[in-house]
């Protein structure tokens, strides 16, 4: 599938001393173009559609979504036709100042517009519906990509490698990723997630349905307000990050978990000489579009 690399693992600098290790797993450049966690969970659906000889892709997402630009280059590197059903009627005029969506339109992805109250039925919306009544051969993927095999596919980004790390750590949206690690971690390791949103403890239960391990916890103050908000100290972090480790941070996902997780370091929150490992999980695309919003509030953007 495409222009697959082996993630490196990177020593990453903090700005304080500490006898805590952090290193990050760059799972951003596993792909040339579908990158981080949503690789290895469209992994497995891919091959379940072509068993199944489904032609095309039917997903959703908001505006700014990873997920959707992923669904729209690995259809297109498989040749599955795309669908993505989009969060909000209201972006269909101005779409054309959406990096993401315009991206996915260059793909061939196709895309429809609803409202807040129909995206929320998902599948069951009006709009979907009509879809999957209209064509044969569709192939459902749910919104962020959490299934069976999203799951089995996330296994994978643990390695080798991996195995003499005592904790390691992720950021969460639906949770498939971390159930994936979680699953495939060694018994002497913990997990760590760092939730995008606000009120995230139901997350707990989405994760058991998938791991049966008590290998995991949630950091459930890691939302700076909740999902897709940021602030200012948010952005000098990552500005920062970047200059100092030469690495990317996403404000959605991965920016968020290493704000968190280096105050927990400063708090020293970590026994000495913790070996961590922090997985990007991509979501670098996604910076181009923040950067529109945070001009229009003036605020200081990603560099
Ligand atoms: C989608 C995404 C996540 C969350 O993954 P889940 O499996 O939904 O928990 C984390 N980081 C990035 C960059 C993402 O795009």
């Amino acid at each position: 599938m495409g222009n697959v690399t082996h993630a490196i693992i990177q020593k990453i600098d903090l700005p304080f001393t500490t006898s805590v290790q952090v290193f990050m797993k760059r799972d951003d450049l596993v792909h040339s173009e579908i990158s981080g966690n949503k690789f290895y969970k469209l992994k497995y659906n891919l091959l379940q559609a072509k068993q199944l000889q489904k032609k095309t892709l039917l997903t959703f997402g908001g505006a700014f979504s990873n997920h959707l630009l992923a669904v729209a280059c690995a259809g297109k590197e498989n040749n599955f036709d795309t669908i993505g059903i989009v969060r909000g009627n209201e972006i269909e005029n101005n779409f054309a100042e959406n990096p993401t969506l315009l991206q996915c339109k260059k793909l061939g992805m196709d895309l429809f517009f609803v409202s807040r109250e129909e995206y929320r039925e998902k599948e069951n919306g009006k709009t979907a519906q009509k879809i999957i009544n209209e064509k044969a051969n569709i192939y459902l993927i749910n919104e962020g990509g959490t299934n069976d095999l999203a799951v089995l596919g996330v296994k994978e980004i643990l390695n080798e490698e991996t195995k003499t790390f005592d904790i390691i750590c992720c950021a969460v949206g639906t949770g498939g990723t971390i159930s994936g690690i979680s699953l495939a971690a060694e018994d002497h390791q913990k997990i760590i997630g760092f939730p995008a949103l606000k009120n995230a403890a139901f997350l707990y239960d989405d994760i058991r349905r998938f791991s049966n391990k008590n290998n995991f916890k949630l950091h459930l103050q890691s939302h700076f307000s909740g999902y897709g908000k940021v602030n200012e100290k948010l952005i000098q972090f990552i500005n920062q990050f970047k200059k100092q480790n030469q690495i990317p941070l996403d404000p959605i996902y991965t920016g968020k978990m290493m704000f968190e997780l280096s105050a927990m370091i400063a708090k020293k929150q970590f026994a000495e000489n913790t070996k961590i490992l922090a997985i990007h999980t991509g979501g670098i695309q996604g910076i181009n579009g923040m950067n529109i919003v945070l001009k229009k509030k003036n605020l200081p953007i990603l560099e």
